[in-house]
């Protein structure tokens, strides 16, 4: 962990706050006011644990803005302190002994790349130690997913090397929690109630505790959710949740998906078995399955996909490596009727209005649909209403409150992305309206569902509410549709317990 506090006592604070997570502490003196440079030499001996000494420069991504020469004097002044480990560049000509340290004192020898990952990492990688005995270090951003997969491929080709190796940046996220599968000695990490050290830190409570990194080795089964944005998926949350709650050995972890060919061999390489798509690659990632179940044909659209055995040569970078041919389905449509089924378990015969002609619409219609529902599609673009409910021989109407009032329907359900959180994936579409359909008047008898889950009671639901309907907020459809996920990722049933707890907690 990180300790990027301005004082000693803060530095000792945040990390008794995170002790149990944490075996190591770094103490990033560049981060400290100079008034505490004189404490900070005794931090070693406060700890409790073994603690890397660093002075970060600006250009690697640091604070330290002074010269070569006062860094050197400022390791001086607090290597003697009894540090496990100093962290010095590979500029930096210099040994432990020549900055004072005890002969214990071990050296990471590190390099920085805040721009990208280098062509050659490997070579850099291997041309890293000046002495025997030094541990080489390359912390790089990730741009994107090739950068990632140029990562891994270096990480799979320096599997003899002990190193550590970090992707900085949210498209490096998983070489963090996946640290132990790209033999990277350590990860780092920093309390989220502090200044992060690098970019993609995250708290290593929610490390230790959410991704269970600790026990993630050559055996641990690697799922994930592949999107863009992704920082603020739930999925994560839920999958993981789940694993935990059974005692399976697999981790579940975000993806910031820029382009998908690179990503999925960064996945076979990193052996992932499972994914989660997301906006905007679900019709996209159509291209690259192997096979589909139906309903990604009926959807033209795939939010699931599972690794097939057999296929392909098994990556050298774990024992596990996912193979070729992905297999994809699409759990959203069973997730909306399996969310639906408690406030209305029979389907058939009812009059349903659907607002919005999306992605969600569309699942949410071929569910009705086939549930036997009589389908009324309305949306803000009429066109776009008629040409879904002529794919899945319904009726259309643009959205108008008069119309759909007329129709008398028995369940309404919100499937644009009116009233979602600014800041989400509709943040796009700020300016318009919260309530798609400010001037209906609801019965009170009708079921109305929406499928935006932050926030989660919308303008609509509340309004809908209000009037005495029976009201499902969009989570109970999010954690339905993950737990037909995760039904093909674990083989297993998702505890309904947890189910439970997560619609009430999230
Ligand atoms: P999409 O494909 O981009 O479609 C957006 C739809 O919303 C379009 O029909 C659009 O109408 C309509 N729309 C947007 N703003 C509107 C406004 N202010 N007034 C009226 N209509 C508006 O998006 P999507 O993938 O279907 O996702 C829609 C929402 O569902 C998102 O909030 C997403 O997070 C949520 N979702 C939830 C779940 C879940 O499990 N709960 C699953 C999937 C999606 P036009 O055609 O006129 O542009």
């Amino acid at each position: 962990m990180s300790l990027t506090g301005s004082t000693v006592a803060e530095d000792l604070a945040s990390l008794e706050r995170c002790r149990g997570s944490v075996e190591l502490a770094e103490l990033r003196a560049d981060f400290l006011a100079p008034g505490e440079i004189g404490a900070a030499a005794r931090l070693p001996a406060l700890a409790g644990m073994p603690v890397i000494l660093a002075v970060r420069r600006a250009r690697d991504g640091g604070r330290f803005a002074a010269g070569e020469a006062e860094r050197v004097r400022l390791l001086r002044r607090l290597a003697a302190g009894g540090f496990a480990w100093v962290d010095m560049e590979d500029d930096l000509e210099i040994s432990a002994a020549g900055i004072g340290a005890p002969p214990a004192t071990g050296v990471i020898r590190s390099f920085h790349d805040t721009r990208g990952v280098p062509q050659d990492l490997e070579g850099r990688l291997r041309g890293l130690a000046r002495r025997p005995g030094e541990l080489p270090k390359a912390a790089v951003t990730v741009n994107g997913c090739a950068e990632l997969l140029e990562l891994l491929r270096a990480a799979e080709r320096t599997r003899d090397l002990p190193k550590i190796l970090v992707g900085m940046g949210e498209a490096g996220f998983a070489t963090r929690v996946l640290a132990a599968r790209i033999g990277s000695s350590l990860c780092y990490a920093s309390p989220a109630d502090g200044p992060a050290a690098a970019p993609g830190h995250v708290d290593p409570r929610v490390l230790a505790g959410l991704y269970r990194f600790k026990s993630i080795g050559a055996s641990t089964a690697v799922f994930g959710v592949a999107g863009n944005p992704v920082g603020h998926s739930l999925s994560p949350v839920i999958h993981n949740r789940g694993f935990a709650a059974l005692g399976i050995d697999a981790v579940y972890v975000p993806f910031r998906v820029d382009e998908l060919a690179p990503f999925l061999e960064a996945a076979r390489l990193l052996g992932v078995r499972g994914l989660s798509i997301t906006v905007p690659h679900k019709e996209a990632v159509l291209g690259h399955l192997a096979s589909f179940d139906p309903v990604v044909a009926r959807l033209g659209a795939c939010n699931t996909m599972v690794a097939a055995p057999g296929a392909l040569p098994r990556s050298a970078m774990q024992t596990n490596a996912a193979p070729v041919g992905w297999h994809g389905t699409n759990t959203d449509a069973e997730g909306f009727l399996a969310a639906l089924r408690p406030v209305l378990p029979e389907l058939s015969g009812k009059r349903a209005v659907v607002i919005g002609a999306g992605g969600a619409a569309r699942a949410i219609v071929h569910g009705l649909a086939e549930s036997g529902c009589d389908v009324l599609v309305a949306n803000r673009t009429p066109g776009r209403a008629r040409e879904l409910a002529e794919r899945f021989a319904a009726r259309w109407a643009p959205l108008d409150p008069a119309a759909i009032e007329a129709d008398r329907p028995s369940l309404i359900v919100q499937a644009t992305s009116a009233g979602m959180a600014s800041g989400g994936v509709a943040a796009a579409t700020a300016g318009a309206p919260e309530d798609p359909l400010p001037g209906y008047r609801f019965r009170g008898d009708e079921v109305v569902f929406d499928v935006v889950y932050s926030p989660r009671v919308t303008p609509f639901l509340a309004r809908a509410t209000a009037a005495g309907c029976t009201a499902v907020p969009g989570l109970r459809m999010l954690i339905e549709q993950a737990r037909g996920q995760f039904r093909l990722f674990a083989g297993r049933e998702y505890p309904r317990e947890l189910a439970e707890e997560l619609a009430a907690t999230l």
